[in-house]
């Protein structure tokens, strides 16, 4: 559209969050990767030495990408970084990069070459899931092309003044990397609400809004008003409109402050329904930072650590002494709350390249987390003795993730006492009566939980798991998003039936995979008297505000 300079002009798009915010206009430059590049090379060694560093440092920024999502949006939207992961290590897309440079091109020339062949194959398929594969691997491409240029990452404004982000569309690395303090919106000319970089927005909490049209450059720095609520961005507004929006925005932020007082204040008291359930209300952990923000939003204490950001971003086993460290860190940080420490959960989605692991055709379905541990002691060993040793500083519990049978509960068992007995013989302390706990992922487990109850103190769901395996729906599968959506019953039954047994042997319950943070469901927990939540950190304030409110 053209737009006047002197003028107001209303765009329209679609808002992704009802939020409202004025500033200055910043197009987003993305960083100034080399358009022309050698496209032939003599030394095909060289050339693919090149890509397999860039590969590996490229994996390693999507790594802490991932990590950076879990922390700041969750678990679910961290997920795309997940699947950027998995395409980074694809045989079949790093072989076409091979014989490209022994065909004695650069690797520059064999990279766009392959990602142009791979994402128009993935678009042909007609499918959506696939389709949506294709930019994915574009956005892995940009970190291959910019580590390939020497360049540090994106260029993410080192502007002191907030702005309104304006970008043509970013991608989800794009996203996750912005210096989120200067944002005060996006606005994006293409994207969908849909869109992985909108569901980031929305769980960022930045007001954004997507299809608004191409908008010219020439209008950089100019001011504007974004109104997510009402889908405009308005520039070059008159008085009159910058005077009617800070109305809307004063009211808003009153109506914010008033919710957000009404939240803290319950922090620091139990979430209690109305007929007197105590729920504790817990925080899922992906990394020994993420503690300070869990007890700041009033956490009762942590319900999953997922130990395998210990694992991931290194090239070798991490030592029982580099376990003990972290574990003890948040032990102490704690402060007598309880924080429950589960056992690494790799495999499936989650692959790490020094564990060797045989590729496998159903991975989801494969050798991952307890089968892996109970197939190598020693691996299984470090982690009991580091949680062992760390339980003598805090209040700690030990968590089994993927069970399906006792005997992979009572082997378990057994190796801890060995643990034990060791400790003991070396003069370690330990917390002798610590906690162990398994968790209900599978409907094996849902359907075994009475005799499982008898050999184990809690349990905790994770319904990310439990989901796809009652349902037969791969969680990665966006396409399958709905069919689970509309079909919660089987796993909510499975829930009850776990939650009866272990509460007839005296044991506890808790919920630690995505429905725990599904305020609808809340209820329908209070009504199984499940005895903790755990959610990531975003969530932990509302979801004391709805146990509250529950009957
Ligand atoms: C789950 O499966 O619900 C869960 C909490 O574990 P993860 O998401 O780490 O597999
Ligand atoms: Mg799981």
């Amino acid at each position: 559209m053209e737009i006047d300079h002197q003028a107001s002009t209303v765009l329209r798009g679609t808002g992704i969050s009802n939020g409202r915010n004025a500033g200055p206009l910043k197009f987003f430059q993305r960083a100034g990767v080399k358009a022309s590049y050698t496209q032939t090379a003599s030394d095909a060694a060289r050339e693919w030495s090149r890509l397999e560093q860039a590969c590996k440092e490229s994996a390693e920024r999507i790594s802490a990408l991932y990590q950076q999502a879990l922390r700041t949006v969750g678990k679910e939207e961290a997920e795309i970084f997940a699947i950027h992961g998995m395409l980074i290590e694809d045989e079949d897309f790093l072989d076409a990069l091979k014989e490209a440079v022994k065909d004695g091109k650069s690797a520059e020339l064999a990279l766009e070459e392959a990602v142009s062949r791979f994402s128009k194959m993935l678009e042909e398929l007609n499918d959506p899931y696939l389709s949506a594969r294709a930019a994915d691997l574009r956005d892995v491409a940009a970190h291959i092309r910019r580590t390939l240029a020497g360049e540090e990452a994106i260029n993410t404004h080192s502007s002191r003044e907030p702005f309104l982000l304006v970008a043509d569309d970013l991608s989800p690395s794009e996203t996750v990397m912005l210096e989120k303090s200067m944002i005060l919106g996006f606005v994006t000319f293409g994207g969908t609400p849909n869109s992985h970089t909108a569901i980031l927005a929305r769980a960022m909490g930045i007001p954004a809004l997507v299809g608004v049209g191409e908008i010219d450059a020439i209008h950089d720095g100019a001011y504007a008003l974004l109104d997510a609520a009402d889908g405009t961005l308005t520039l070059y507004p008159t008085a009159e409109e910058q005077a009617l929006f800070a109305q809307k925005q004063r009211r808003d932020d009153r109506i914010a402050q008033e919710h957000d007082r009404y939240l803290r204040g319950l922090m620091n008291k139990p979430a209690v329904t109305r007929s007197g359930h105590r729920v504790l209300i817990y925080a899922n952990i992906g990394d020994t930072d993420e503690v300070r923000a869990a007890l700041a939003n009033g956490a009762d204490g942590i319900g999953l650590l997922r130990s395998e950001f210990l694992y991931l971003g290194t090239t070798d086993y991490p030592s029982e002494e580099r376990l003990f460290t972290a574990y003890r860190e948040i032990a102490e940080a704690m402060e007598g709350r309880r924080a429950v420490i589960r056992t690494l959960d790799i495999g499936a989605d989650k692959r790490i390249p020094y564990f060797g692991l045989p590729e496998e055709e159903n991975p989801a379905l494969g050798f991952r987390a307890i089968r892996i541990c109970l197939s190598r002691e020693g691996l299984f060993k470090t982690q009991l003795r580091a949680i062992l040793r760390a339980s003598a500083f805090g209040s700690l519990s030990l968590m089994l993730p993927m069970i399906v049978s006792l005997d992979e509960v009572r082997q378990s068992k057994r190796l801890l006492e060995e643990c034990k007995e060791e400790l003991l013989r070396e003069g370690q302390t330990f917390d002798p009566e610590l906690e162990l706990g398994i968790m209900i992922e599978t409907p094996a487990a849902a359907i075994m939980s009475r005799e499982l109850a008898k050999e184990v103190s809690f349990f905790s769901v994770g319904t990310n798991d439990l989901t796809q395996y009652t349902l037969a729906a791969d969680r990665q599968n966006p396409s399958l998003a709905r069919l689970c959506d509309e079909n919660r019953e089987p796993v909510l039954r499975l829930i009850k039936m776990a939650a009866d047994a272990i509460h007839e042997s005296g044991g506890w319950i808790g919920i630690c995979g995505e429905m725990a943070a599904d305020l609808h469901l809340t209820q329908a927990f209070a009504d199984m008297r499940i005895d903790e939540l755990s959610v990531s950190v975003p969530y932990l304030l509302g979801l004391r505000g709805k146990v509250t409110e529950c009957r």
